[in-house]
């Protein structure tokens, strides 16, 4: 994730020592949990081909084994998703077995059950974020269902009554990016404490044809990094690393070269790791290779498994290794370079650069020396 309020407006968050770590890590240090496939709505765009159908989730015993290899690893976050992760019938004793560990848990949810399935579960969690993509009637056509906006956003004042920390998540969509504004008034007014947009990635039930051109994309992130600079709330985008260079460019601060180098780009495999309803490690929700099966997680890091190592060395591998910005870009987002291409190195088809390079010139040289100057910034 590329915090556009840090970079635009300096402003810091508790997510920032995740964001931006001042050290390695052999382990990942967010876990992304698939509990089930499992949801009440049908999501044009849902990556986990979850809903419409009834589905057998695993057994509790697999989720508590992986959240205690998950405490040894040293595993910071905990995120659970889905499907929808309130409908999984033993979710609660998966969030108290994490918290037990010191693990900061996450749900990310359809907003649309909070109201009956959050408070067993509440003292147990550390954030809620609710799926919003636009006003009523685009986020309805969206997600499948007729009033889905409604219920979400009474689940997000709901989450917030019992002083949980709450955001919002939008994907950026061709059919609802003109209402970014409408996103960030709704934080707002709804005093939310985070927003998080996110590129669309082409897996489950998400198609290519569903997102916008680069320019378009293009347009939406420099709109986002303007407003970042006066939010009272954490404004995100989320997989797509160029998003970060952008706000280099156009600044031409030096200093966020730092971050940038800190954040390191996308780092699926290394940083995060996602397990999908089934048990599958995959390297994010999005990239559907898998590393290997659960719960025994830290074998598959130790070992290394054969893509972890490949991810590790991606500069080997990555077809725009060659880029200046790689170092802090990492090459984007592999599955959906894969979903694009067949290719799982080829580049990412969501990158802008060029364009960005073409509206915000700033010459290489003056990005190397700030690059390779440790002192610069
Ligand atoms: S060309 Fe590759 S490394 Fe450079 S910004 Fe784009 S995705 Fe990142």
């Amino acid at each position: 994730m590329i915090s556009l309020s840090r970079l635009m407006g300096g402003r810091n968050e508790r997510g920032d020592s995740v964001r931006f770590p001042t050290s390695e890590r052999k382990y990942p240090a967010v876990l992304i949990l698939g509990l089930t496939r499992n949801c009440n709505l049908n999501c044009l765009h849902c990556y986990s081909n979850s809903g419409g159908a009834k589905f057998i989730d695993l057994p509790l015993d697999f989720w508590l084994r992986t959240v205690e290899e998950a405490g040894s690893m040293g595993v910071r976050h905990i995120v659970l998703t889905g499907g929808e992760p309130l409908m999984m019938r033993e979710v609660r004793e998966i969030a108290r077995h994490a918290q037990d560990r010191g693990i900061s848990v996450e749900i990310s949810t359809n907003g649309t059950v909070l109201r009956t399935s959050l408070p067993p579960l509440a003292e147990y969690v550390n954030y809620v974020g609710v799926s919003l993509d636009g006003p009523p009637q685009v986020h309805d056509e969206l997600r499948g269902l007729k009033g889905a906006h409604r219920k979400a956003l009474e689940g997000a004042r709901f989450a917030k009554s019992l002083g949980l920390k709450v955001g919002l998540r939008f994907t950026i969509t061709a059919l609802n990016w003109w209402y970014v504004d409408e996103a960030l008034n709704t934080v707002e007014r709804e005093r939310l404490d985070r927003i998080c947009f996110y590129h669309l990635a082409y897996v489950g039930r998400a198609e290519r044809a569903l997102d916008v051109d680069n320019s378009t994309r293009l347009n939406v992130v420099e709109h986002l990094l303007d407003k970042a600079k006066g939010v009272n709330y954490e404004l995100l985008t989320a997989d797509n690393p160029v998003d970060g260079i952008l706000a280099y460019l156009i600044t031409g601060k030096p200093e966020l070269l730092n971050l940038l180098r800190a954040n390191g780009g996308n780092r699926s495999g290394e940083r995060v790791a996602y397990i999908s309803p089934e048990g599958v490690v995959y390297p994010d929700q999005f990239t559907p290779v898998p590393i290997g099966v659960g719960p025994h997680l830290k074998e598959l890091w130790d070992g290394p498994a054969p893509l972890v190592e490949k991810l590790r060395e991606r500069r080997r591998y990555v077809e725009c290794s060659s880029c200046p910005f790689f170092p802090v870009c990492n090459g984007g987002l592999r599955g959906r370079a894969l979903a694009v291409t067949g290719d799982l190195w080829a580049k990412d088809p969501s990158c802008y650069l060029q364009e960005a390079l073409s509206r915000h010139p700033i010459s290489v040289q003056e990005y190397t020396t700030s690059h390779v100057n440790p002192h610069n910034g």
